[in-house]
């Protein structure tokens, strides 16, 4: 298997830029998972690293070996697109067995050994004969993973290879896919636009965000701790309050949101400082808390697990869930300190506060 290094990527088309500056590691055998909103640059960095872009400045390393003018072809690498791009006019089993034309199957097997071996690996014995149309949209994208997997390639890439699919169906395959991931112990760089998927399957993952890279890690790590608001927006739901330092004291700073004051920890700067927090809707409370506000109903939507709150408070927006649905249109919230998370201090102290 291999390692994957992404040096300083940049890619421009005429009056494009699809990546600024993109630089990553991906560690041998792990599920690193590029995740961000459409147009963000996540199809040119997968295809930077397979070989079908190239780019404007900057490198793609697999090891120590550096692949900048390495053809497609010679990279060693397994692709799944998002259309399921097989060949219509091949059975199953010559789909799968297509990457075995130009290659022998790892170890002493023949190509039918290989790709009997490959079906049985995505739940699909017995398949081998039947032509792509007779197939599910799940089914079809199994075959198109045993298809990239026949030839024993290095390194995985999957182009949100789920997103035709209906969410019973992807949360299945989701799990099925990081299965096989983890029996190969195949390095994958897997894309996705959808931030749930990217926090299920992943070991790490990279935000991206305008062609950069905003954010990289462990999926809880970005969730609990992200470090801008673009990624405590895009990870989630969450509440953003805009809030000017009042006090910096040991257990955290004064913070003030319009007439309320708040304790928020690591906040940093100085009294007059601009400071964004988030609280998650699952951390804020009715009726409790360290730091308190009055809200209105807005809307309550029931989740089957939980009621998801809409509350107006002073014209901010704040979302919050709860086991009960509340039974009064005018509330008290609260969150408690540590549930809040600071994501941009800033010390333009003339700015009034919103
Ligand atoms: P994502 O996969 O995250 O949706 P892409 O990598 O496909 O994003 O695209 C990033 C940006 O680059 C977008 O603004 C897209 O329109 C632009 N782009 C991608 N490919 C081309 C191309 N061949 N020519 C011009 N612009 C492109
Ligand atoms: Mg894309």
């Amino acid at each position: 298997m291999v390692e994957v290094h992404l040096e300083r990527l940049r890619k421009e088309y005429e009056g494009v830029t699809a990546l600024e500056d993109v630089s990553l590691h991906v560690d041998d055998g792990e599920f690193f998972t590029l995740v961000g909103p459409s147009g963000c640059g996540k199809t040119t960095t997968l295809r930077a690293i397979a070989g079908f872009e190239t780019p404007t400045s900057g490198g793609v390393r697999f090891g120590d070996r550096e692949m900048t003018g390495v053809p497609p072809n010679e990279r060693d690498v397994g692709i799944v697109f998002q259309n399921y791009a097989l060949f219509p006019h091949m059975t199953v089993a010559e789909n799968v067995g297509y990457g075995l034309r130009f290659r022998d199957p790892p170890g002493a097997r023949t190509d039918e050994e290989r790709i009997a071996e490959l079906l049985d690996l995505v739940d699909l014995a017995g398949f081998g004969d039947r032509d792509p149309d007779e197939l599910s949209g799940g089914q079809r994208q199994r075959v198109a993973l045993a298809r990239a997997l026949a030839p024993g390639p290095e390194l995985l890439l999957l182009d949100e290879p789920m997103s035709a699919l209906d969410a019973r169906l992807r949360k299945r395959l989701r799990t099925q896919v990081r299965r096989i991931q983890s029996d190969l112990g195949i390095t994958t760089v897997y894309v996705t636009h959808d931030q749930e998927e990217a926090l299920a399957v992943s070991d790490r993952v990279a935000v991206m965000h305008d062609g950069r890279i905003e954010q990289t890690g462990e999926p809880e790590t970005v969730y609990r701790n992200p470090d801008s608001r673009f990624v405590a927006e895009f990870l989630g739901e969450n509440n953003v309050f805009d809030a000017r330092v009042r006090a910096v004291e040991t257990k955290g700073s004064t913070v003030e949101v319009g007439d309320r004051e708040f304790v928020v920890p690591d906040a940093g700067g100085t009294v007059g400082d601009r400071v964004t927090f988030c609280v998650r809707p699952e951390t804020l409370r009715l009726d409790g808390g360290e730091n308190r506000f009055e809200a209105h109903v807005e809307t309550v939507e029931f989740l089957g697990e939980a009621f998801r709150v809409h509350l107006d408070w002073d014209g901010r927006p704040v979302t919050l869930r709860a086991a009960d649905e509340p039974d009064d249109d005018r509330v008290r919230v609260g969150f408690d300190s540590s549930d809040a998370h600071v994501v941009e201090t800033a010390s333009d102290g003339r700015e009034q506060v919103q």
